[in-house]
């Protein structure tokens, strides 16, 4: 059983570029879900790739600007400082990075990501074959 979903990944709505696998999601935000688009929060450990702070400063670096922000799912809330995460190729902003959650929430940790995916894009999942 070497198929599945290991070469399936969520991909940027402005370029395809790869963003994070199929099995780095967390779990939809439920409640953040509009007819255009749905955030994804992402594990801190997810594998979240080709993306970079404004500026290009790399995802690792302190953010030099956050901005609060409160997330919510069907039972919870969680209050957060996040900050702005776009493609490393095209500049898209793609999502956040979570640098803070101040109520010590257990489901939302510092660290993790939520990605922004267009609803109408029809590359939300993209397959490809791994390189040789
Ligand atoms: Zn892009």
């Amino acid at each position: 059983m070497t198929s599945g979903r290991s070469n399936w990944w969520y991909c940027c709505s402005g370029c395809a570029n790869k963003l994070a696998p199929f099995s780095g999601l967390f779990k939809e935000l439920l409640s953040h879900r509009t007819p255009e688009s749905r955030l994804l929060l992402i594990r801190g450990n997810g594998g979240l790739t080709n993306v970079n702070f404004q500026g290009k400063e790399s995802i690792n670096q302190v953010p030099t600007c956050v901005t609060p922000a409160q997330l919510q799912d069907e039972s919870w809330m969680a209050q957060t400082n996040l900050t702005n995460i776009h493609c490393s190729n095209c500049d898209t902003h793609v999502g956040w990075k979570i640098i803070n959650e101040l109520s010590n929430h257990p489901i939302v940790r510092p660290g993790q990501y939520i990605l922004r995916i267009d609803s109408e894009n029809e590359i939300i999942y993209w397959e490809r074959p791994r390189p040789r």
